[in-house]
């Protein structure tokens, strides 16, 4: 559960600057956009269908979500704000249908570019595509809107934080005989499968799907332990990459890793106490929303108009930015506390570029 202030306290409190609700009477939508920051320009974020419990539970998530994506797109460089939306399913497997990602499409359009929505759990391409048909403020499509799945460029960034933790720990980046445990192979783990195998590493996954380890088995030569088992297995680096909130004061005491670098939001369950209670562990923790940023750039970066060359060099960033915020980890209480400082300085120093009307 999470406090029970007020909307307006809770605004306050974490900085937000519009928090926006939707009703659609035809498809029964319940749609909110949380715009946490425009700061440094317009706000790129993904929307999460899912069912809450309460409207409690779905106003924490997006201001939550969307404070972490402000720190992302600062922490990465990018001219852009922090914003997320969400979408209340009226029950856990409702699906997908073009009636209610236009009636989303159509809640995005009125923010007038200052929003921009992309996919996030529960949201597919074609999700994308439709609400593509009804605003051009939209991200990740295939045959509407433009970018696609974000989440090989997600891994691809993941890959490079794991590149300079390694560094950081004196070892060398190449992965031979590095052990690796993937808690979730899903869309951004099978990607991290890829890469890592293919550069030399030991991975072993961990799943609750049953089709997704095989495919991690088959096509990666994986290993796999329980799920219940993988936080805790032994190896030179715990990847994360199915929930957040998978990591707190208590489990720190029984991982046993010595890199913690996964690409799930919001890994640690308090990050300003649990990053602190990993660096008295001796546990080097690259911070999540600096070493997933690799789809948001991708996304943003189309967004922005910028080439393939420009892309690739962002993406490629993460390595420096994760290497920076790692060294810094040693003067401050965490690598957290270094990350959000980094990125509270690109804001205060940036220069708003928003194009909204
Ligand atoms: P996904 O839904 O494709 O994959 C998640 C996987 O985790 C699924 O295979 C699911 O079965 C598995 N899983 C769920 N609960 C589990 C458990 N208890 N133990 C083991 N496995 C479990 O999602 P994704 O797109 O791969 O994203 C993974 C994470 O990375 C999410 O937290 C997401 O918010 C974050 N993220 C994704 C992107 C992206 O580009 N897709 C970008 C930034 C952050």
């Amino acid at each position: 559960m999470h406090e029970q202030d007020s909307i307006f306290e809770q605004i306050e409190d974490r900085g937000h600057e519009r928090l926006c609700f939707h009703y659609d009477p035809e498809t029964g939508l319940k749609a909110i956009v949380a715009i946490h920051s425009t700061a440094l320009g317009n706000a790129l974020g993904g929307t999460r269908r899912w069912y809450y419990e309460s409207e409690e539970d779905a106003i924490f998530d997006v201001l939550r979500l969307s404070k972490g994506m402000t720190y992302k797109a600062a922490v990465s460089g990018l001219p852009m704000g922090g914003a997320k939306s969400v979408i209340m399913l009226p029950h856990r497997n409702h699906q997908r249908t073009e009636s209610e990602a236009r009636a989303m499409g159509r809640f995005v359009d009125t923010f007038g570019g200052a929003y921009i929505a992309a996919e996030d759990v529960g949201v597919n391409i074609q999700f994308i595509d439709w609400m593509a048909m009804e605003t051009d403020y939209v991200m990740g499509g295939e045959k509407i809107s433009t970018g696609g799945d974000p989440s090989p460029w997600t891994a691809l960034g993941a890959f490079h934080g794991m590149r300079a933790s390694l560094l950081h720990i004196g070892r060398s980046d190449d992965f031979t005989g590095v052990k690796i445990a993937i808690q979730g192979v899903g869309h951004v783990g099978q990607n991290m499968c890829r890469l890592l195998t293919k550069a030399g590493a030991e991975v072993v996954v961990a799943d609750i799907n049953k089709s997704n380890i095989d495919i991690a088995v088959e096509q990666y030569g994986c290993e796999v332990v329980h799920h219940d088992d993988i936080l805790r297995t032994e190896c030179d680096i715990l990847a994360p990459c199915a929930l957040g909130n998978v990591i707190d004061g208590t489990m720190v005491q029984h991982l046993r890793c010595s890199i913690l670098c996964g690409a799930a939001n919001n890994i640690l369950g308090d990050p300003e106490e649990d990053a602190v209670a990993l660096k008295t562990a001796g546990i080097v923790y690259a911070p999540d929303f600096v070493v997933n940023a690799g789809g948001l750039i991708h996304l943003a970066g189309l967004h922005l108009g910028m080439s393939p060359e420009h892309l690739q060099q962002k993406n490629d960033e993460i390595f420096d930015t994760t290497l920076r915020i790692l060294e810094d980890g040693k003067n401050t209480s965490s690598t957290y506390t270094s990350a959000v400082g980094l990125a509270k300085e690109r804001i205060a120093g940036g220069e708003k570029q928003c194009h909204a009307p």
